[in-house]
């Protein structure tokens, strides 16, 4: 039964007043609870759709986005930097406060249930629900003391936050309680991923799933879901077309194919395509317009406070002032000019002395694309037109510099371009075609990635995730000695074992993952993490870092790839390369489809 705020919704209303309280209506966060349970006892695309259909034809289109930002864990876009994660202790504090239960009995309903919001909801269902002053849960105020909480700052934050909590606790249900900490705690395991989303929307909104993918071209250049749910709620696909490429709204990143060999790139691309030298650093999206600069990292994050000396430079960089680019930042030795590692970029990720790491880890800025100049979009103009833009906006000099291009002819200028720009410190080319346009948001074969990694070992560098990790001894007692690593399956949306690594940290490299893994440390082990090794510490699944390894095996003791009864993947004398991927989310990390690619290359290869 369909229950909402204003409780009665008549049919052939005349009364013009009543029609204004219905467009206002309120969801109430119930109705939106019990389809989140539904949803997580699915896997299933189309049932996941179809439970999706059904709360957005429910829900009125002032308070879409809010719905469509809480089934992804969020509250806002990610590039306003607005984070919703709340600490287990501090949830711990909030229900313990609410349910006038010790935190030391919230902990064992914890331990014994597996899930925090679960073990509050056992704990609220005890309590008396007869309070008096209850205030009616609705979706929106859970979104906004939600929004509210994530902006709190200054001492008293945590205080504050832990009010915010248990005022939603004290009036929730114990399935609303069960959802509210599942969002808080980020630990919702809903397998939505944003394309799910748009099929919803499209559906619900415009009749037709496949108008999915005009969704997605308003996605792609806002990078903004709940605005493009808002406007296609409210305006229907007509109200698409105002989504245009905007300075300061992050635009999806093209991304690339990854080949194997220089004759690999002849045979996909035929003759006459761009080779660019494949920088390693950090890749930055940089927005120029009414006299004001940011800059946005591959996950579409804020990025800007990091990239000061950019700023700065960018005004005399750039002959346009309006104007958006993409570039690799790139860490540099002054001295001596040569490329210095990625992780020195690393340095720059600090509240505290921030001026003092930027001018201890310089960088040059290697631009390579641009995607929009004064009041234009230039995503679709094909890559000739684009990097003649370039080489006209862009001057060269100080920090800024155009990525090396040439146009490839034949097997040996490759082979020939691929070695300057190994000797030149970088990681490989990239390959493009020169007719073709900015897939934003895509990875398809019109960029190709040739590393000189891919030529050994595995084939490729993997992104995965820290899931776990167990206690170092001798000189890496007081760290973690050793990692349990996991891939990414986005069907199910859950972390996959894959390996233990041990090898290839520096002892600085133990402190800071040490420091970083303790912020996620979790009681039990992750609802979206499946793992038959039993780690000593389990983390919350968010941190990514790369690895190389001699080989991919087939292993029952890792659950990636793994079937029924089959067995999964693992690596081979895995080892960490030095990079913390802070560019990438724990959804960006290397899948398992991946892993079986690289695996049947791999045997193609002996
Ligand atoms: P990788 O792990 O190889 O960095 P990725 O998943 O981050 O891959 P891909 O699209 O697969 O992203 O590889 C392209 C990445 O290479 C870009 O995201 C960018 O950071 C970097 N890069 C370096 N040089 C270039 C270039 N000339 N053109 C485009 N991207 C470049």
């Amino acid at each position: 039964m369909i229950q909402y705020y204003v409780i009665s919704i008549q049919p052939n209303l005349e009364n013009q007043s009543f029609m204004l309280i219905l467009s206002s209506l309120y969801m109430l966060f119930s109705i939106l609870a019990e389809s989140l349970a539904k949803m997580e006892e699915t896997t299933k695309r189309l049932e996941l759709t179809s439970i999706m259909v059904d709360i957005f034809k429910q829900v009125s289109p002032d308070h879409i986005a809010e719905i469509v930002y809480l089934l992804q864990g969020k509250v806002r876009p990610d590039y306003e930097g607005v984070e919703v994660g709340v600490a287990e202790k501090m949830a711990i504090r909030a229900i313990a406060k609410s349910s006038g239960t010790s935190q030391a009995a919230i902990q064992a309903k914890y331990v014994e249930t597996g899930d925090l919001g679960e073990a509050a909801s056992h704990i609220l269902e005890k309590k008396s629900q007869t309070t008096l002053f209850a205030q009616e849960v609705t979706v929106d105020r859970v979104y906004n003391t939600i929004l509210k909480m994530a902006q709190v700052e200054g001492s008293r934050s945590q205080d504050m936050k832990i009010k915010y909590i248990s005022s939603l606790l004290n009036d929730a249900s114990p399935t609303e309680a069960r959802f509210i900490l599942k969002i808080l705690l980020g630990s919702m395991r809903l397998g939505v991923a944003e394309n799910t989303i748009m099929d919803a929307l499209a559906e619900a909104y415009t009749g037709e799933r496949a108008n999915r993918i005009l969704l997605e071209e308003a996605y792609n250049v806002s990078s903004d879901l709940g605005r493009v749910a808002h406007t296609t709620a409210k305006y229907g696909l007509e109200g698409l077309k105002s989504f245009k490429v905007t300075p300061f709204s992050p635009i999806r990143p093209m991304l690339a194919e990854r080949i194997r060999t220089e004759s690999d790139a002849l045979s996909k691309m035929g003759v006459g395509f761009a080779a660019e030298y494949k920088l390693d650093g950090e890749r930055v999206q940089i927005h120029m317009a009414d006299g004001h600069v940011e800059v946005f990292s591959r996950k579409l994050e804020r990025i800007t406070e990091y990239y000061l000396d950019v700023i700065e430079a960018m005004p005399d960089i750039s002959k346009s002032s309006n104007i958006i680019l993409e570039a690799e930042a790139v860490p540099i030795n002054t001295e001596t000019g040569e490329f210095l590692p990625f992780q020195n970029i690393m340095h720059r990720r600090r509240k505290h002395g921030l001026e003092k790491a930027i001018s201890d880890y310089p960088v040059v800025v290697n631009f390579f694309d641009i995607l929009y100049v004064d009041d234009q979009s230039f995503l679709d103009e094909v890559y000739e037109k684009r990097r003649q833009m370039l080489q006209y906006v862009i001057k060269e000099g100080g920090i800024a510099r155009l990525v090396p291009m040439m146009i490839i002819k034949t097997e040996a200028d490759i082979v020939e371009f691929m070695e300057s720009s190994v000797n030149a410190g970088c990681e490989g080319l990239m390959v493009k075609a020169t007719d073709s346009i900015y897939r934003a948001g895509s990875r398809g074969s019109q960029w190709l990635k040739l590393k000189q990694d891919y030529q050994k070992g595995v084939g490729d560098t993997l992104d995965l995730v820290v899931i776990g990790a167990f206690y170092g001894k001798g000189r890496r007692a007081g760290t973690y000695g050793t990692l349990l690593l996991a891939t990414y399956d986005d069907a199910q949306d859950m972390f996959l074992s894959i390996c233990k690594v041990g090898s290839g940290f520096k002892d600085e490299d133990l402190d800071t993952l040490y420091q970083i893994l303790n912020e996620k440390i979790l009681t039990k082990v992750d609802l979206r993490v499946d793992s038959i090794m039993e780690a000593d510490v389990w983390f919350a699944p968010e941190l990514v870092i790369e690895v190389v390894a001699a080989e991919i095996t087939r292993s029952p003791i890792h659950t990636t790839g793994k079937a029924d009864g089959d067995s999964g993947f693992a690596l081979r004398f895995p080892r960490f390369t030095g990079r913390i991927r802070v560019d990438k989310s724990a959804e960006q990390a290397s899948t398992a489809e991946e892993i079986l690619t690289l695996y049947n290359g791999q045997a193609k290869s002996y």
